[in-house]
């Protein structure tokens, strides 16, 4: 199949061409002609399949073939997203894919000022890429029309709906016309998220290209055992087999990102750190540094695992493994893309054996275990029922004051103290921790079924 044959505007045709794709990936196969079609969707396909471009093309090939209209135009689509960093590479997408039309996007999230937004808004704008905290910042204060908006985009469809969000995302639905193409895409569609999802769309159609909680198969996975205290000498090891190769690496969290970076930087490796406590500016710059070269190691948590796509990204390490197994899958995503090559190493020790037998259940697949020479641990991994897992952090004073600004979330989600937790959350699927970053001991606890707290997916 071709881009062509999709029926899609030339100007399109001529901005894929030039940015090198030949053909649409099986979700934009897929996803294209339904979303042309008017229907609502929910589209699952993994990390990196082209997801973005599958609601994109369409979407600016609907407005492309509306009359402009005399004067400032009303926004006409919404694409909410659960990260900022996700936001901002939709938004460079839709630049991109749309930079033979004329249409006009804008992206709004939090930790930035608002100046640039106003201004943007008061232009008017035909597509607004948006995480929903700043979203309803900007409602509030009247700065936003959504009454005209014709389609509404949940990307990372999963997130968007868990509770973390789903307060900010009521106001939100509430403020676009019932009447409206609603599309849901994910890596991830957990069954009552499909519930939830059936009582704001209209007869959805359903399109998936791989079976749920699946990772490309141009990755390939290897688990480094090792003694927890030895694991920084063993990345250390590992990045030496190519210096020069960018690396992401996760940390669980903010603290162990931020010593992992200066541990880097005194053996000589330029490295930064992304994550929650970090400004939204030093985020960016962290992250152009990487894209850039600048810097050659990013050590990020896991609000990172969503939003940064980087061309040809060779190689993940998980320092730590997430508390979530989801979300593994989710950090390796970022390499392996667009059917490149991939390298997911994971540095796994004794008490995270828990969290290597969760994987290794929800991959349905045993991940290759190589010890390397010099740093075999000390204890042996156990990977049986009785699995260690470690332990909960204690909690930060000021209940969880390392949060850093907010991504989505909005008014009602940050004061949801009181909330509980509603009944569709399933089991073991991670709230919008990668917004929220809160670190493990949230995960943890909601995971376990018995929190009241929301932080509203702050960042
Ligand atoms: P996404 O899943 O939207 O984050 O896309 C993952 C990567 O695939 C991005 O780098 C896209 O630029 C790239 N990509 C998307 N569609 C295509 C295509 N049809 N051909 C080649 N690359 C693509």
């Amino acid at each position: 199949m071709s881009f062509d044959s999709l029926g899609l505007a030339p100007a399109l045709l001529r901005a894929l061409s030039e940015a090198g794709y030949e053909k649409p990936t099986p979700i934009q196969a897929a996803a294209i002609p339904e979303v042309l079609a008017g229907h609502d969707l929910m589209a699952a396909a993994q990390t990196g399949t082209g997801k973005t471009a599958a609601f994109s093309l369409p979407l600016l090939h609907r407005l492309a073939s509306t009359p402009l209209r005399e004067g400032r135009r009303p926004i006409s689509a919404l694409i909410l997203t659960p990260t900022r960093e996700l936001a901002a590479q939709v938004q460079e997408n839709l630049r991109d894919y749309g930079k033979h039309l004329r249409i006009s996007s804008t992206v709004i999230f939090g930790g930035v000022g608002m100046g640039n937004q106003l201004h943007a808004l008061r232009r008017g704008v035909d597509i607004v890429v948006a995480t929903p905290g700043r979203l309803i910042d900007h409602m509030q204060q009247r700065s936003v029309d959504l009454s005209k908006v014709d389609v509404l985009v949940l990307d990372e469809a999963d997130r968007m709906l868990d509770m973390g969000f789903l307060p900010a995302l009521k106001r939100i639905l509430a403020a676009v016309p019932p009447k409206r193409q609603t599309l849901l895409f994910s890596a991830t569609f957990a069954p009552e998220i499909k519930a939830l999802a059936q009582q704001f769309m209209r007869d959805p159609r359903e399109v998936s290209t791989t079976p749920a909680n699946t990772v490309a198969n141009t990755i390939t996975h290897r688990v480094h055992p090792v003694d927890a205290a030895r694991k920084r000498d063993l990345l250390l090891h590992v990045l030496a087999q190519d210096s020069r190769r960018q690396t992401l690496v996760f940390s669980r969290t903010k603290h162990g990102a931020d010593k992992l970076v200066r541990h880097l930087e005194s053996a000589g490796i330029r490295a930064a750190a992304i994550h929650g406590n970090k400004s939204q500016n030093a985020r960016t710059r962290a992250l152009g540094d990487f894209k850039s070269g600048k810097v050659t190691v990013l050590v990020a948590t896991d609000i990172a695992a969503r939003g940064i796509d980087i061309d040809q990204l060779p190689v993940v390490i998980n320092f730590d493994l997430p508390m979530v197994a989801e979300d593994y899958v989710h950090r390796i995503g970022r390499t392996g893309r667009a059917g490149s090559e991939g390298q997911a190493i994971s540095l796994v020790s004794h008490d995270e054996s828990g969290l290597l037998r969760d994987i290794r259940r929800l991959l349905k697949t045993d991940l290759e275990m190589v010890a390397v020479a010099g740093f075999e641990p000390s204890t042996p991994l156990r990977l049986d029922a009785g699995a260690p897992r470690p332990k909960q952090q204690p909690r930060q004073a000021g209940g969880g004051s390392s949060r850093a600004p907010r991504e989505g979330g909005g008014q009602q989600a940050r004061q949801g103290g009181g909330q509980g937790r509603p009944s569709h959350r399933p089991h073991g699927h991670p709230p919008a921790a990668s917004a929220g970053d809160a670190g493990p001991k949230r995960r943890r606890r909601r995971r376990g079924g018995g929190s009241s707290a929301s932080n509203g997916g702050k960042a």
